[in-house]
């Protein structure tokens, strides 16, 4: 057996970010950039008012000064005319401030008295140079790189794209994934269920894992146990995505062909993790019109191809989308309760509902049944725990988590 580690190495050490492509910028949400970003101009562009109110010379106020109302500026508007001494000018949030100007009181503590030409403001405060003014460049100084190649384009991001004028933008793709599940056993709902045959359940599953780690996930079916019938899914897969994940067939069973596939046609290492579950688990590549396409073999049982899917698919994925942070990071909680176990060589991965506890700390409790194909607690898990090799974690004691999923 092998660690966790030295398989997502190996995983990792063979996958690439894939060639950037240019794309509108809210499409960019939630991918990698691929360039740095520069701002051609400042940010803001002209000085302007935080708030509503006047604009006015700051030396011309004090607690009760009286100033003569010379104009309006609205968001959108200039004016030509000066703001000139002893004068005042309405302003609205955005606008740009007049000349003369280099100051604004905020209309709650202005008093408006007469009309027209006559019209005058009475200011409650003496205020300093710049006050409620946002001058030139103050997010964004022209030249500036804004932001960097390799940095998540967040829904900030995307503003900050558009605010420096961008249309579109370089970014690393999601990866198109192809998944097929093999199994004689299984059939496609609505139909009836024969003797001896189930539901397919990894197939959907993956499809959902794979749209929610980044990636584009193409639905490549549900495959015979058929020698042909697998290379052919898998020649399909390749030639149309950049990745193919398969669910099953790669135990020692007689019927398990992925795997006899596989070692004929792609260049693929089987590996035997010493983890609990999802101890089988292969990677490698198939070479197609001279591309290889990595080949994720994910074992069949339901709770192992999700949590292989969680440990070394995603990671995958995530490094061929761009990311820099493949991997969830560990937090620590308390565990709610014991998570017995035997020595065996393995880390567990328990699944188990994490919560906040009255002192706002995590505390995970399991989520139900433990057994590779106790999809019921894989459903209302939204963590791994990690429980080393050993007796296990008693209640009380720290136990890392793997949050797959929001705690609420
Ligand atoms: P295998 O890895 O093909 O030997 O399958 C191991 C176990 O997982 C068997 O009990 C299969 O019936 C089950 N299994 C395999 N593929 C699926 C699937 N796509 N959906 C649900 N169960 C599956
Ligand atoms: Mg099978």
């Amino acid at each position: 057996m092998i660690s966790r580690e030295e398989a997502l190495r190996h995983v990792l050490t063979r996958v690439a970010p894939l060639a950037p492509v240019t794309v509108r910028v809210p499409a960019a949400a939630g991918r990698v950039l691929a360039e740095d970003v520069t701002a051609s101009r400042p940010v803001p562009p002209f000085a302007n008012t935080a708030m509503d109110g006047v604009a006015v010379r700051a030396a011309d106020t004090s607690p009760g000064a009286r100033l003569r109302l010379v104009g309006t500026v609205a968001a959108g508007a200039t004016s030509e005319r000066e703001v000139g001494p002893g004068e005042a000018m309405r302003i609205m949030t955005g606008a740009p401030l007049p000349p003369g100007a280099d100051a604004v009181v905020k209309v709650e503590l202005c008093f408006f008295a007469g009309a027209g030409t006559d019209e005058l403001v009475t200011v409650g405060e003496g205020v300093p140079v710049g006050n409620h003014v946002r001058p030139v460049g103050d997010d964004i100084a022209a030249g500036s790189v804004v932001l960097t190649a390799g940095s998540l384009v967040t829904p900030g991001a995307v503003a900050l794209l558009r605010t420096v004028g961008r249309v579109s933008v370089a970014v690393v793709p999601r990866p198109r994934v192809g998944v097929f599940s093999t199994g004689d056993e299984l059939v496609e709902p609505p139909a009836e269920l024969g003797p001896g045959q189930i539901y397919d359940s990894n197939r959907a599953a993956l499809v959902a894992l794979v749209n929610d780690a980044g990636g584009e996930a193409i639905d490549l079916g549900l495959v015979a146990d058929d020698e042909a019938a697998i290379e052919a899914a898998l020649l399909d897969g390749a030639a149309r995505c950049d990745a193919v994940l398969t669910s099953g067939g790669v135990s020692m069973g007689d019927f398990d062909f992925v795997r006899t596939v596989l070692d004929r046609i792609g260049d693929m290492a089987w590996m035997q993790i010493a983890i609990k579950p999802a101890k089988p688990f292969a990677f490698g590549t198939i070479v197609v019109a001279g591309r290889p396409v990595p080949v994720f073999g994910l074992p069949g049982n339901p709770v192992s191809s999700m949590v292989s899917f969680e440990l070394f698919a995603r990671p995958g994925l995530r490094a061929m989308a761009g990311h820099r942070d493949v991997e969830r990071t560990p937090v620590r909680a308390t565990a709610g309760e014991d998570f017995r176990r035997r020595p065996d060589g393995k880390t567990h991965f328990a699944r188990v509902v994490v919560s906040v506890d009255t002192e706002g700390g995590y505390v995970a409790r399991s989520a139900g049944g433990q057994g590779s194909h106790h999809l019921a607690a894989m459903a209302s898990a939204n963590a791994l725990a990690v429980v080393p090799d050993g007796d296990g974690v008693v209640a009380g004691a720290a136990i890392d988590v793997l949050l797959v999923e929001p705690v609420s």
